[in-house]
């Protein structure tokens, strides 16, 4: 297999000052590769890029700005992570949602085919699945995504095989499942949108955490989701690269990886309240939460199938949810001191 270390371009993230780009710009630099940041800001802060990697301030969907990129720094590979992502704000502002995701995604191919990059990563979601019944979901399991952010990654997927497949550009979407933890405490979720973070918000405030529902139909009565360490998303984005780059499949010898999307779960699910208690597991106290109502759009259970990306990539994850837990509690104290007293 080509190793990406042997392509002498680099790799531009867009995106690569938030959370999650900012924990795949560490892990490309540290492994080695050339890499560069394109981000606006937005909710990303330059604090949390990497050493010595350059970094441009600009919009993904301002063509000049990326064209200027893209030529300038001889970007072979862009890893697409800059989106919105929320999704009830996407359904309260379809229109900026769609222009976010998709219009500046439209902008940003363009360029990209203009100055013949080789290969694109794009940062898919389960949201694409949408209420996607229960048991494991496939690749194959029809996408039907019931909010605008979904719809928004689901296009940014069209878009890309559409634009990939007429100019010979290779190609792969990974479609996350619930990403948590941080591989550092400098690069935790700064965002309070979902659950780890939520409940860690609800204890600093002195109140107790709130479960949407405990009727659902599942074996403690609250919703299951399948929990990724970012630092295990992070090595699976190196993974398809290397694999994208190798113009085959990857470490796991498999199929062919271009033209593939693929989930990045564990596998395995976890209930809201078994992540209920492993948060007391890591503050050494049971953490007592009050049951509200159902969140309007929740599904029961999303869990991945994970098989695929397993074979392709050769790619599974390693951290469990107590790692995710741990390190986002430490990524939380960074960030909140006056929580540390929490933990016992
Ligand atoms: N959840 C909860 N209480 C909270 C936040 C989230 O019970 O304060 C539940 C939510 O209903 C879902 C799961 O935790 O079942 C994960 O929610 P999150 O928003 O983190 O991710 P989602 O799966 O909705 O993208």
């Amino acid at each position: 297999m080509t190793d990406a270390n042997d392509d002498s371009g680099t790799i531009l993230v867009t995106g690569g000052a938030g959370y999650i780009g900012a924990h795949i710009s560490h892990a490309l630099a540290s492994s080695g590769r050339r890499v560069a940041v394109l981000d606006d800001l937005s909710t990303g802060t330059a604090d949390r890029l990497p050493d010595g990697v350059p970094f441009v301030e600009g919009d993904v969907g301002d063509a000049r700005v990326v064209s200027a990129v893209l030529g300038d720094l001889g970007v072979t590979s862009v890893i697409h992570i800059a989106a919105k992502k929320q999704v009830g704000e996407s359904v309260a502002r379809p229109l900026w949602y769609y222009r976010q995701n998709v219009t500046a995604m439209a902008t940003l191919l363009e360029c990209c085919v203009d100055a013949g990059v080789d290969r694109f990563l794009f940062s898919s979601s389960a949201a694409t699945y949408g209420m996607a019944t229960d048991g494991l979901i496939s690749e194959d399991t029809p996408a039907q995504p019931i909010n605008p952010y979904g719809e928004s990654k689901l296009i940014g997927e069209w878009l890309l095989a559409d634009v990939a497949r007429s100019a010979g550009l290779s190609y792969a979407a990974l479609r996350y499942f619930n990403v948590a933890g941080a591989a550092t405490p400098e690069l935790g979720d700064p965002g309070v949108f979902n659950l780890i973070p939520m409940v860690f918000d609800a204890l600093t405030r002195g109140e107790a955490p709130r479960i949407f529902g405990a009727d659902w139909p599942t074996p403690d009565g609250t919703c299951i989701r399948d929990y990724v360490h970012i630092a295990d998303l992070a090595d699976a984005h190196i993974c398809a690269l290397d694999a994208l780059a190798a113009g085959s499949g990857g470490s796991g010898g498999g199929a062919e990886v271009n033209g593939l999307v693929l989930n990045v779960g564990t596998g395995e699910g976890s209930s809201v309240q078994e992540v209920i208690d492993a948060i007391g597991r890591v503050l050494g106290r049971p953490v007592g939460a009050q049951v509200v109502a159902r969140r309007p759009g929740d599904p029961a259970a999303l869990v991945a199938k994970v098989d695929r990306i397993a074979d392709v990539l050769g790619w599974t994850a390693s951290r469990n949810l107590d790692d995710m837990v741990a390190s986002a509690w430490e990524g939380w104290v960074a960030l909140h001191p006056e929580a540390a007293s929490l933990a016992t």
